[in-house]
């Protein structure tokens, strides 16, 4: 049966993605549709009830600075937040807040019933419509049939999903959630490039039967950090602690008895685990040499009494579990109330998608989230805003906007996946970019704010906060400049004071912000240096700015340097066996990534520096 609506874009999947992909197409007023197996479950956390971490807060904060979900959830739902790396420079400092998973699934589903534009159906898809080679709409397990223009698939681990605890295994999505069977086993019909990845989870614990009296308490930052640029920890509900206990030798001995029945050391699980999240199992091995690993103790929400013992995912029998679990410092009379697992899926092979993730092969169909070989909350929410606001842009034929390394950290998440492929599960790191200085969280809505508005995704209410930041800093900025102190005029006990030692000439107070020791607060502490501005928002980007602008200034020049290099398009028709000097596997690479751009083609693997020219000289002279 046809559904009597057409909609513009389809997004397959309520997940991270998804949810994101949806928000995104309706705010650029798309009619949009999000189809998933359960509404119950839109905003669901597979996982750990925790968003943010090094690297992972950057792509949240550009997210939220595109009109995205994740930050203000995260401010209604978050029950401890803390600054990660505080002591470090802002580029590495990162977001990290626990969630009660009951409040950020609400806060999540709020917004998808209030936002205009999009439908919302429970759903499996079965099926995409293709006519040739162009997506026009899906088929549900009920068989009725949508359609649209663009669909964005988001089906995280659900692709031909198989759970693994011990020796016994069955389908399932994640635990609790029906696997997409029929959808896996057409999309590998489709020749789409597919492969198999596994993650796992811990098992959760009743908080009422764990001893914290033994266990270290880490409690959240004070004040409360906030992570939406439009957020106030006024937001914030109850806070709570989390806490630390470790692993003992007695653990590893009963872990190294069970391997023998562990799915992953048996060969029973095919799949390659992300490296950063290994199981206690793959730890215990890797790292024989340790006598004891860290577990941190996190609460899963306000209204339950369970915990999450981050550190020890496994998908060792039962039996073991509750051993292991029980030989912890404060477990020992722990309830287990669900055993931890490792899950299987399908993924496909993001070099098989344009930077707008696009696929190549099927015109309209866009691929977000876990389905391409990442792993975490972030990077699918990340993913699911971009595909879903080149979904809109690709029904109103405009141009896609694929973000450059340089600009985002989505930028850098793309480009690795199209360009490299993965090998394992993909997760974001502060050291993946290359351009980090510039790629902050604090400056998350400077680099992308207006891109936003452009878009149609970024909204009045942000626009006008935003642009007010905006100017704020720049006549605080000004301000600063325009205020100048003369070694006559400063005295000296101030200049020692504030700068550690007197002036030799005159100064405005922008450029003694610019030294070392130096703060903001310090400047404004002078006589005559008028009162600091009340946004701390402001009152930190003056300070960062002036503290950076020299390694940022010298990273432009040399972005600006290779800009012209990394964006020359590359024929997608090219047969790179007809250009002549390349080497057969570089020929052979590039026939098979069909890159876009030469920046991409110079980051595929086995790409050398000597290819890149021959390609430079291929295309001056049929150019
Ligand atoms: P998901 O959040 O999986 O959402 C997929 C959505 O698609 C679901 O709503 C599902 O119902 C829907 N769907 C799927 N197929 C269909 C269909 N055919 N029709 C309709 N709807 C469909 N990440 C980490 O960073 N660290 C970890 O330690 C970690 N451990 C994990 C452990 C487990 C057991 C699991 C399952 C996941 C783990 N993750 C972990 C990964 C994290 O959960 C995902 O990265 C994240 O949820 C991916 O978001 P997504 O939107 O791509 O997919």
């Amino acid at each position: 049966m046809n559904f009597p609506e057409r909609f513009d874009v389809i997004v397959i999947g309520g997940g991270h993605a998804g949810t994101e992909a949806a928000l995104a197409s309706a705010r650029m007023g798309q009619k949009t549709l999000l189809l998933t197996h359960n509404i119950e479950t839109l905003g669901q956390m597979s996982c750990n009830p925790s968003i943010g971490g090094i690297g992972k807060g950057h792509l949240v904060k550009e997210v939220d600075a595109l009109g995205g979900a994740m930050a203000a959830a995260t401010d209604e739902g978050g029950i401890q937040f803390r600054i990660l790396n505080s002591s470090k420079g802002p580029a590495v400092r990162a977001t990290r807040a626990q969630a009660d998973r009951v409040l950020y699934r609400q806060a999540i589903r709020k917004r998808l019933e209030n936002q205009q534009n999009l439908w919302l159906f429970q759903q499996a898809v079965d099926d995409l419509l293709l006519a040739g080679a162009r997506v026009n709409g899906v088929k549900t397990q009920l068989g009725l049939i949508f359609h649209a223009r663009a669909v964005v698939l988001t089906a995280g681990t659900f692709l031909a999903g198989l759970v693994h605890v011990g020796q016994s295994n069955y389908q399932a999505g994640r635990a609790g959630d029906p696997p997409a069977v029929s959808l896996a086993y057409r999309l590998r019909e489709l020749n789409l490039p597919v492969g198999r990845l596994k993650t796992g989870t811990p098992p959760r614990l009743d908080g009422r039967s764990l001893d914290y009296s033994v266990m270290e308490i880490q409690p959240g930052d004070d004040p409360v950090p906030v992570f939406s640029f439009l957020g106030d920890a006024a937001q914030h509900p109850r806070q709570l602690p989390c806490w630390i206990t470790h692993t003992s030798e007695i653990t590893h001995e009963i872990i190294r008895n069970g391997l023998d029945r562990s799915p992953l050391y048996t060969g029973v699980i095919a799949g390659v685990g992300p490296r950063y999240c290994p199981s206690i199992e793959d730890k215990v091995v890797r790292f024989a040499e340790k006598a004891s690993h860290q577990i941190f103790v996190e609460p899963e929400g306000l209204t339950t009494h369970e915990v999450y013992p981050n550190g020890i995912s496994t998908s060792l029998p039962f039996d073991v579990q509750m051993a292991l679990v029980r030989s912890i410092k404060g477990f020992e009379k722990a309830h287990v109330t669900r055993p931890g697992y490792a899950i299987e899926y399908d993924y496909f092979d993001p070099t098989g998608l344009k930077s707008s993730l696009e696929t190549k092969a099927i015109h309209g169909l866009f691929f977000a989230g876990q389905i391409n070989g990442t792993t975490g909350y972030e990077e699918a929410a990340a993913q699911g805003i971009l595909a879903g606001i080149n979904a809109g842009l690709y029904v109103q034929e405009r141009a896609a906007w694929c973000p450059q390394r340089n600009q985002a950290y989505l930028g850098v998440l793309v480009d690795d996946l199209i360009t490299r492929g993965v090998t394992e599960p993909y997760r974001m790191f502060t050291s993946r970019a290359e351009y980090r200085l510039s790629l902050r969280e604090d400056n998350a809505d400077l680099r992308l704010t207006e891109m936003g508005r452009k878009l149609g995704v970024v909204d009045d209410l942000r626009w006008d906060a935003f642009m007010r930041k905006r100017d704020a800093i720049e006549a605080e900025q000004a301000r600063l400049r325009s205020i100048w102190v003369r070694p006559d005029t400063l005295v000296e006990t101030d200049a020692l004071r504030v700068l550690g030692k007197p002036i030799e000439h005159e100064y405005n107070l922008y450029e003694l912000l610019r030294r070392p020791d130096v703060n903001y607060a310090g400047v404004l502490s002078l006589p005559g240096a008028g009162p600091a501005v009340s946004d701390q928002q402001v009152a930190e980007q003056v300070e960062i700015q002036a503290k950076y602008q020299g390694y940022i200034d010298r990273q432009h020049d040399e972005i600006e340097r290779g800009r012209a290099q990394e964006s020359l398009q590359l024929p997608a028709e090219l047969d790179y066996s007809t250009v002549r000097g390349l080497s057969v596997e570089a020929q052979q690479k590039l026939n098979r990534h069909k890159p876009e751009t030469l920046g991409h083609a110079s980051r595929i693997s086995g790409i050398t520096p000597a290819a890149i020219s021959v390609l430079l000289v291929h295309l001056k002279r049929t150019g």
